[in-house]
């Protein structure tokens, strides 16, 4: 056993510093990022993402937010359904066909990518620390060439060179334990703290040509800001975009008015009740359900979250947000509520 006594930090030990400078206007700070990946492709859009979980990655979703925005869409839609929504117009920048690691989710996707322009995959396992893994991400790598490529998730850089080397990933996903609904550090005590795992994963990532997404634990438009300014190319948002009305799900109502959402892991009992008939006898759930309040169209949150971003490099004198990075002085903090399951 061993002890690294490096402290690493969660988005509430850090503030941003505010910087003198000649602070652009806010309306004038360019939130659109420009990447080329290691597959040759290009995509120019403003890099959050919503998450591939099944209330939150839909098809309204995805027609909400992009372009500029992305969507990882869930992997629980039928063949026939994604073969129409990629077929639509314009939308092959903006979505990502998920697949797991099932053999049957791999077939999907050769089935539908026959049929309609993809042009983003995402490779998702809650651990993507397992040789099995890494193979196939590289198996979808060498069978679609032409796709961008996301895989996660992990937390170290070490995973992430693997990732990017041996399986070819153009983008990896960083967040072991940090999802509003995950109970991964409860149950396992697996996790690291995921602005240390941005700023060491993303550095990584960057001297390898390689990108990141922060996936997990954004409870606030300032953490979304902190995750890019910590190094990440790309943030996922699950929870803060549920509750909305391009959400799917089971919906509370009063009066016939929509009040809550509710919203679980894509590994809680709900969930594998849901699609994988229940939970196998050697597996705990690593995912929990709550209430989320109903709060109306996504682009009202969005417009914040833009808002918050924008007014952040006014801060620090970032005229865009590619410069926010580098902008950034992280002073600590003392942790508002004292314990990491809060
Ligand atoms: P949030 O933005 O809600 O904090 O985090 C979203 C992320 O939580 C998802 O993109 C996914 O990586 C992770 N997640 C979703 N469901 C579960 C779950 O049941 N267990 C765990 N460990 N993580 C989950």
């Amino acid at each position: 056993m061993r002890i690294d006594n490096d402290p690493k930090l969660d988005f509430d030990d850090v503030l941003i510093r505010p910087k003198r400078s000649e602070a652009p206007s806010r309306a004038s700070v360019e939130l659109a990022r420009e990447y080329r990946f290691l597959n040759g492709g290009t995509w120019r859009g403003v890099p959050i993402v919503a998450a591939n979980m099944d209330t939150v990655g839909t098809f309204a979703m995805a027609r909400a937010l992009g372009p500029p925005m992305l969507t990882c869409l869930h992997k629980h839609y039928p063949e026939e359904a994604l073969v129409d929504f990629f077929g639509e117009e314009g939308r092959a920048d903006s979505a990502f066909f998920t697949v797991g690691l099932q053999d049957d989710e791999y077939d999907k996707l050769a089935a539908v990518k026959k049929k309609a322009d993809v042009r983003m995959v995402c490779v998702d396992a809650a651990n993507g620390y397992t040789k099995y893994f890494v193979e196939r991400v590289k198996r979808i790598r060498d069978a679609f060439p032409e796709l961008v490529v996301m895989a996660g998730n992990v937390a170290t850089p070490d995973m992430v060179q693997e990732l990017l080397i041996s399986g070819a990933a153009d983008i990896v996903k960083i967040g072991i334990g940090p999802g509003s609904v995950c109970t991964t550090r409860r149950t396992t005590g697996v996790g690291y703290p995921q602005l240390s795992a941005i700023i060491e994963c993303a550095d990584a990532a960057h001297g390898l040509r390689g990108h990141v997404c922060a996936d997990g634990g954004c409870r606030y438009p300032g953490d979304v800001v902190k995750a890019f300014a910590a190094g990440a190319d790309f943030v996922m948002l699950g929870g803060m975009l549920a509750g909305h009305d391009e959400c799917e799900g089971t919906w509370v109502e009063e009066d016939g008015r929509r009040v809550a959402l509710e919203f679980y892991g894509m590994s809680s009992r709900e969930a594998l009740d849901k699609y994988a008939g229940g939970r196998r006898d050697y597996r705990a759930c690593e995912g929990r359900a709550v209430s989320v309040p109903y709060k109306g169209p996504v682009l009202d949150t969005m417009q914040e979250v833009a808002g918050g971003i924008r007014s952040a490099c006014a801060y620090v004198g970032a005229t865009r947000l590619k410069d926010l990075s580098k902008c950034t002085t992280f002073v600590l903090c003392q942790r508002p509520h004292g314990s990491m399951f809060a």
